[in-house]
């Protein structure tokens, strides 16, 4: 499962990313998959889900894989088409003097970080550990008898 080396790598590069633009938190990130490159959007993302916890700045970060369909240039008639069936030739001529100029890549195209400037979110110190401990004693008194 080669996703899973790859969202390693994605993880750490945005974290990374984050840091170099010292903010402290990555809100989104969209990456693009191109399909020659034969991986599982699925699997990748689940990867990218998983390995995100490792560093602050991408624990909260929602990805999203984007699939990028194969495109060729033909230098036969000069029309650039989708590529279809695994076929390396022109949808337009059926040449085979094609190039890929899409969808051989992997790669962040996206990054949303949050706008440090506006202020962070406030954590709340919620202590509701009074009324608790309440309860607690209560149900433990009881449990003792
Ligand atoms: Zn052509």
């Amino acid at each position: 499962m080669h996703e899973l080396s790859f969202a390693q790598e994605i993880v750490s590069l945005v974290a990374q990313e984050a840091r170099d633009l010292g903010v402290s938190r990555v809100v989104s990130v969209t990456v693009t998959v191109g399909r020659l490159m034969a991986v599982e959007t699925d699997n990748l993302w689940f990867g990218l889900d998983v390995l995100k916890s490792q560093f602050g700045e991408t624990s909260q970060t929602v990805f999203l894989v984007v699939e990028q369909s194969v495109r060729l240039h033909c230098s036969h008639c000069g029309q650039t088409t989708d590529m279809q069936n695994w076929t390396f030739a022109c949808e337009t001529c059926g040449s085979h003097q094609v190039e890929v100029v899409a969808g051989d890549i992997l790669e962040v195209t996206d990054m949303e970080v949050a706008d440090e400037t506006e202020g962070t979110l406030e954590t709340m110190e919620t202590e509701g550990k009074n009324d608790d401990e309440g309860e607690c004693r209560k149900e433990c008194y009881g449990s003792k008898r």
